[in-house]
């Protein structure tokens, strides 16, 4: 796999906004760039506080019209939580989330790991799923550790 800069990264992404006819402005740069070094998932209010460090003067609403951008272009994805909060990745590759419910990490699972529930719901169901990215929730694997080594 060929290594790319964050540079490089963003150049690309502004290069893919200026095909489709969106215009290459300082704040969809730095959203962008805030997306690509922070490398996994952050919510919307996480990218407006880093933007705003740089551009103080940015809008929140510029901030979410930008990810609505990005997401219709397939830049980025955004992945529902069972609480109704939403955070953003890059969709260069796709995958489901594993969310602990008390220390909030999020990790990543292959779409893979769902295949087996996939033809479990077309064979016994007839229906077929739609590769949405998904969060499920429970407790990762240091909060059920801690957990077990609670005398309560
Ligand atoms: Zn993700
Ligand atoms: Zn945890």
């Amino acid at each position: 796999m060929a290594k790319h800069s964050h540079e490089d990264q963003v150049e690309q992404i502004m290069d893919r906004l200026a095909a489709s006819g969106k215009r290459r402005t300082m704040s969809r740069q730095a959203v962008i760039k805030v997306i690509v070094d922070y490398h996994g998932h952050v919510s919307a209010d996480d990218i407006a506080t880093r933007v705003q460090k740089d551009f103080p003067s940015l809008d929140v609403s510029t901030v979410y019209r930008t990810l609505e951008t990005l997401r219709e272009l397939g830049i980025v994805e955004r992945v529902w939580f069972a609480d109704g909060s939403t955070v953003y990745h890059l969709s260069d590759h796709k995958h489901h989330h594993l969310c602990c419910e008390r220390c909030g990490a999020v990790q990543e699972l292959p779409i893979s790991a769902l295949k087996n529930l996939e033809r479990f719901l077309l064979d016994e169901y007839g229906f077929e799923t739609h590769q949405q990215p998904l969060g499920l929730f429970g407790l990762c694997a240091d909060c059920r550790r801690s957990t077990r080594g609670d005398s309560s």
